[in-house]
């Protein structure tokens, strides 16, 4: 399903982020894990952000979570999105990984329905090219 316009920017991949699209592309969400200190970490990085270890691995996680926060963008500073606003921008904070919180959309949400604590699930933004992990309302 596509929930934003095509025309968007996509993403950058770096080294650091090819293993997180390419496991998006088979619609599965995964995140960094410190086999050191054995923490989870988003976004991903060439080292730990706690211990600084380079012991890093790649660990799939369960798409449900909560808001932990968010924000309705009202400008279109990119203009393929301009006929998407408002849009919900969210911290989703992810239980399933030891709460590691996760900035993305929350899709097919009103300013009315839309709340922090709201259970989300992730559903996938598919593109030619990438698919982008988003969330909606359990
Ligand atoms: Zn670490």
């Amino acid at each position: 399903m596509t929930y934003f316009p095509d025309g968007m920017i996509p993403p950058p991949v770096s080294l650091d982020t090819a293993p997180f699209w390419d496991a998006a592309k088979e619609h599965r969400l995964v995140l960094q894990r410190c086999s050191t200190c054995e923490r989870f970490q988003h976004p991903p990085g060439p080292v730990c952000h706690r211990c600084r270890g380079s012991n890093l691995a790649w660990r799939d996680v369960e798409g449900r979570g909560t808001v932990y926060t968010y924000t309705w963008v009202h400008k279109a500073f990119v203009p393929a999105l301009q006929k998407q606003l408002p849009y919900a921008v969210a911290v989703i904070e992810l239980p399933g990984a030891e709460k590691t919180r996760f900035v993305s959309n929350v899709v097919e949400v009103t300013p009315d329905t839309l709340t922090v604590g709201l259970p989300v699930e992730l559903v996938w933004d598919d593109y030619a090219e990438l698919s982008v992990p988003r969330f909606k309302p359990v």
